[in-house]
């Protein structure tokens, strides 16, 4: 992805009672898109105004994948019949997400991976990541179901953004990296030198956690694909389909023509590799029948062929299937059981 280089081009202090006005400026000329609250959680969507942004829940139930590839996408209008195809309207502003998370920076470039990378370039993804600007915050104290320093993803910092804020005491820090980011931020003054240290101190006492050895979690998964710990372990699962939805990094997606009279669209639409129907040849057969093969093709897709193919780990760490998942299926729990049965004598 063609980004303007991240690099710190200086910092500018925002008191937290000023958010709200930063955020009613940027809606003058930008689509902002925010955590509003809803019923106990967060979602981000578009905002009108900057009093709706709502930062009481660290990550926002959905991510940011559905800006960057749509739930359901029209890639282009047709007539049925004839040989004419016209283009689906474009965005006429351009959008900012505020704020984005670490975890979520980094599920990007994994997006990246997949929708331009060196032999294939989506064009439907790729505009829609040059138009974004992406405001990020750190996460100084994650959650109980963030494990993002499992993969070696530093929660301080800001690098894919173009703007990135740090919490000191009742201000924000932020930090300016790229000349998109420059532009949003004009009216600011510089941070005192006083809150940039204590910055720094804050970065520097952050938890950290160990990380996660892809060597070691690819031979243990190898050594795994016909254990009877898949069976046991997907026996609850329901096939909801709520765990990759919700996920930064799934983007398995389906084609189909939608026609209602003259006019029809080709839709690209979210898919999901534990839906039973998801491998369902047009034969008929279809080599994904029972749960216990489909999660083990998720497991094993984000931790094994993934990074075979693109040297990247599918799992940000984020938490968002953890938390969701409606019969608690955890992927932490899911990787230490199946290492477990493989190091008996491992904690
Ligand atoms: S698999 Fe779960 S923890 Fe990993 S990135 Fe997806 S939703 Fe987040
Ligand atoms: S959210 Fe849980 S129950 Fe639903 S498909 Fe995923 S693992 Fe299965």
């Amino acid at each position: 992805m063609a980004k303007d280089s991240t690099k710190h081009l200086t910092s500018k202090l925002l008191p937290k009672k000023n958010l709200e006005q930063f955020l009613d400026a940027l809606l003058k000329q930008y689509d902002v898109i925010a955590p509003v609250e809803q019923n106990g959680f967060s979602r981000y969507q578009k905002i009108t105004r900057g009093t709706e942004c709502c930062l009481k829940y660290r990550l926002p139930r959905n991510s940011i994948k559905e800006f960057f590839l749509p739930q359901d996408e029209t890639l282009f209008f047709f007539e049925p019949g004839a040989a004419s195809l016209s283009d689906a309207p474009s965005a006429k502003r351009e959008p900012i997400i505020f704020p984005v998370r670490p975890c979520d920076v980094r599920a990007l470039t994994i997006l990246d991976a997949v929708f331009d990378d060196e032999q294939f370039s989506d064009s439907y993804y790729v505009e829609k990541r040059r138009r974004m600007r992406l405001i990020g915050m750190a996460c100084l104290e994650p959650d109980d179901t963030c494990f993002c320093e499992t993969f070696d993803i530093n929660s301080t910092d800001g690098t894919g953004c173009d703007l990135f804020l740090t919490e000191v005491e009742d201000s924000y820090i932020i930090d300016v990296l790229t000349t998109k980011g420059k532009t949003l931020i004009k009216t600011l003054a510089d941070a005192p030198q006083e809150l940039i240290q204590k910055k720094k101190q804050q970065v520097a006492a952050r938890r950290k956690s160990q990380s996660l050895k892809l060597a070691e979690v690819q031979n243990f998964l190898k050594q795994c694909f016909e254990s009877e710990l898949w069976e046991e372990m997907a026996a609850k699962c329901l096939s909801c389909g709520a765990c990759a939805f919700l996920c930064p990094t799934c983007h398995c997606f389906d084609i189909t023509d939608d026609v209602a009279g003259k006019i029809g669209r080709r839709l690209r639409s979210w898919d999901c590799c534990m839906f039973p129907k998801f491998t369902l040849h047009a034969s008929g057969h279809n080599p994904r029948t029972k749960h216990a093969q489909r999660l083990r093709q998720r497991i094993m897709h984000k931790f094994s062929y993934f990074p075979e193919n693109k040297s990247l780990i599918a799992c940000v760490g984020c938490g968002r299937c953890v938390v969701a998942c409606p019969v608690n299926l955890d992927i932490r729990e899911i990787l230490s059981t199946l290492a477990s049965s493989t190091h008996p004598a491992s904690p």
